[in-house]
């Protein structure tokens, strides 16, 4: 059994979704220190994670691991605003996001990697605290 609890991403959940060349290189950083990076990494493949930095390996990185021709066929099929696909395709063209598609991405996320949605929600009621103390 994996111990998710020493994932090295768990303090800064959100953290592992950022773009941009220095999250993506500082992210791998964390990957590289991370005792559970190779099953990380198989679960991202396993699910074909469409979101964030998992076992060191951005989305394109997994996708090019899996051999992305009869997916990037797929991809074509193209899925309506309010589901994960879309809100990638808004991503990979440099859109804004939208509200549903948003909604669609957040629930994606939560449903596969439990551990983060407990630290996020951690980190929310960190967040929470502090304003509240700051008011
Ligand atoms: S390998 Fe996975 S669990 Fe470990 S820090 Fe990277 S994303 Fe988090
Ligand atoms: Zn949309």
């Amino acid at each position: 059994m994996t111990d998710w609890t020493l994932a090295g991403c768990t303090g800064d959940p959100e953290a592992m979704y950022e773009d941009g060349a220095a999250a993506i290189a500082y992210n791998r950083r964390v990957c590289a220190a991370c005792p559970i990076r190779a099953a990380c990494l198989q679960r991202a493949l396993d699910l074909r994670e469409p979101w964030g930095m998992w076992g060191g390996l951005t989305p394109r990185e997994r996708d090019d691991l899996l051999n992305p021709a009869p997916r990037r066929m797929a991809e074509r099929n193209l899925k309506p605003c309010g589901t994960a696909a879309a809100a990638r395709r808004h991503q990979r063209r440099g859109e804004p996001v939208c509200p549903p598609c948003r909604q669609a991405a957040a629930c994606d996320k939560q449903e596969r990697w439990p551990h983060q949605a407990a630290g996020h929600a951690a980190s929310r009621s960190r967040r929470l605290e502090r304003e509240k103390s700051a008011a």
